[in-house]
This record gives C-alpha cells, structure tokens and sequence, in this order.
C-alpha cells in the first residue's frame, strides 16, 4: 500500500485538553503519528513523504478567512499579553451571537467549535502538512486503485470555516474534492470513525456530487451532539445525498459490519468514481475515548468490504487514540485490504 504522510505532523502538539472539568493529557498527539508511521514502515509499505501541492486545494474546502486566522494566528500571539506555549479561547459564538470579531480572541472562538484545538508555533505546518498528504495519496488513487493517507492531526470534524474535535482542516473533504476534480465524479465517502463526521456532513450537505455516510456512535450522548443523527439526509442539490447510521455505545462487530454493509449498499447505488473512507480507528473496545467493542478481526472485516466495494479507494486517517491496540489496528486493516485485492 502507498501510504503518504507529512514529517511536519509532529509540529503540533499539544499537552493540556480540558475535559469534563478537569485538564487531562491531550488525546490527539505528536505521538499517534510517530506510533502509526512507525507501524506501517514495519509492514513493509511504501512509505511517501508528500509534495507541498500549495494552498489552492485547501481553499476548495475551507473559506480563506477560516485558513487565514490559522496561518497568521501564532505569529499575532503578542496580541495576547501573557500568552504562553498555546492561544486558545473559552469563548465562542452561537447561532444567536455570530458577528465576525477583528481580535484575535475573538475570531478564535468564531473560527472554533470547543477547546481542543490550541494554536501552537507550529500548528500550520502540521495541519498544512497533513492536508498535503491527503492530497498526495488522492493523487496517486485513480492510478493505483487504493492508497493510505497517514493523516494527523485528523480533520473530520472541522467545517469550511470552524475548527473542532481535534482537526483543523477537514483532509477527508480536501482529497475527496480533489478526487472529484481528478475523475469528473461523483465521490462518495464513508466514515468509520467512532465519532460523527460532522465536518464532512456540513461542507457537502447542499450537494449533490458527494454522498456522504457516516458510521458513528449515537449523538444523543456522545461527541459531537449537534449533529449525525438519522433525520440529516441532506438539503437542496445534496438532497438525499447525506445517510448517518448512528448506533448504540457499546456497539461491536456484529452490528458495526452490518452498518457499513448497509453504507456500502448506498455508496453502490450512487455509482460514485471513488471512495473515500474516513478511517478512524477509535471504534477500537481499547481505545480510551472510543464508544464501541469492535475487534481487530471486526477491522480486517471493514477492510475486505471496503476492498470489494470500489476499485478506486482512498484511505485517510482520522481518530484512534493512544492504546496497544491502535497500531495494529491500522497494520491489520491495511493487510486485509490488500489481501482482498489480490
Ligand atoms: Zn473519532
């Protein structure tokens, strides 16, 4: 499998998350990357350190002020007397108060959805970087048939101008529209992260050239609440093109598989020219924030379905956090990928 990925990933880092009242270690860090990239070397993929293909194809995606305030942010930190290691805000705007501040407090929690997402000096280059490779492997896809984007920080959760969930730029969206733009599309993507792909959702639901289906934990009680539940088809154009299976906490294999067989049976009907999956692998039963139970076996089993889904599949990473297991989580689904293509 060509797996790309971008060094600058581990430009951010950050310590802190304040959680249910408390400040924990941050659950999205430089590490996951380091863990990941290290296990798929082991595999004996071939590993692709990406091309820097400019700002253009980000700006498919995300509107220039919501990249503008991340690239500039660090270096306006004096702005902030007393600022530390990360500028972040507590304070962010509601569908009742939005009007777009000038300072740079302000427009964070404009540009912001909740507290994990510190800037920090090197937040750009990371998020800039992950984005890269999204890129890079959508790219190579129409001619190899798969490949494997080593995305982090993830992006599945971050909007055309809102940052959230630990992402920033939303890679899954940025490759998918670089896949329409490559194959004449349409382009359909499937999530399998634990968490609701609201960022996706949002950026494609007016559309009718992308379908998207995500595969997640219920929202009712479970991030990212706002949004993923089953009465969200999509609006206008994008009517229709818009299908969440949201599922009990708890969830393991069995009815996991069944959800995605029921998301590949709609991605079929809509005869897409690529498949992009938002492959989290926080559904893991060992992953410290995940939901569900679903096993290393339930992973090589999404694998062989997504394998025979689509001749032309684009892996992107999104969660799957510090535990044993996650390595091999990804080394075992990228086998039984390629196993079931041969
Ligand atoms: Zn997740």
């Amino acid at each position: 499998m060509l797996v790309t990925h971008s060094p600058a990933s581990v430009l951010h880092d950050p310590t802190g998350y304040f959680r249910r009242g408390r400040t924990v270690e941050h659950p999205e860090q430089a590490s996951r990357y380091r863990i990941l990239r290290t296990a798929v070397e082991e595999a004996g993929h071939a590993l692709l350190d990406t091309a820097d293909h400019g700002i253009e194809p980000l700006r498919a995606v995300h509107t220039d002020s919501h990249l503008d305030l991340f690239r500039t942010a660090w270096d306006r930190k004096a702005e902030l007397p007393g600022i530390g290691e990360e500028i972040l805000t507590g304070h962010f705007s509601r569908p009742q108060m939005h009007a777009r501040p000038e300072g740079l407090l302000g427009l964070l929690g404009y540009h912001m959805a909740d507290t994990s997402t510190p800037v920090r000096a090197g937040t750009w280059e990371a998020i800039y970087g992950s984005a890269q490779a999204a890129i890079s492997a959508a790219d190579a896809v129409p001619e190899r048939g798969a490949a494997y984007a080593l995305c982090r920080p993830p992006g599945h959760h971050a909007y055309a101008d809102s940052a959230g969930g630990f992402c920033f730029l939303n890679n899954t969206a940025i490759a998918a529209e670089r896949l329409l733009a490559r194959t004449g599309g349409p382009v359909a993507i499937l999530d399998i992260d634990v968490h609701h792909g609201n960022g996706t959702q949002g950026i494609f639901y007016g559309r009718g050239d992308v379908l998207t289906v995500s595969v997640h934990a219920d929202p009712a009680n479970y991030f990212p609440f706002y949004a993923g539940y089953a009465g969200e088809t999509g609006e206008g154009a994008g009517a229709g093109a818009n299908l969440n299976i949201p599922l009990p906490q708890g969830t393991g294999d069995g009815a996991w598989l069944e959800a995605i067989g029921e998301g590949l049976r709609r991605i079929a009907a809509f005869r897409p020219a690529a498949l992009v999956v938002a492959l989290g692998f926080d559904a893991s039963e060992h992953d410290p924030i995940g939901a569900f139970k679903v096993t290393t076996a339930g992973f090589e089993a999404a694998a062989r379905a997504v394998a025979a889904a689509h001749g032309t599949v684009l892996l992107v990473q999104e969660g799957g956090y510090l535990c044993e297991a996650l390595p091999g989580n990804l080394v075992a689904f990228l086998r039984a990928f390629e196993e079931a293509r041969r």
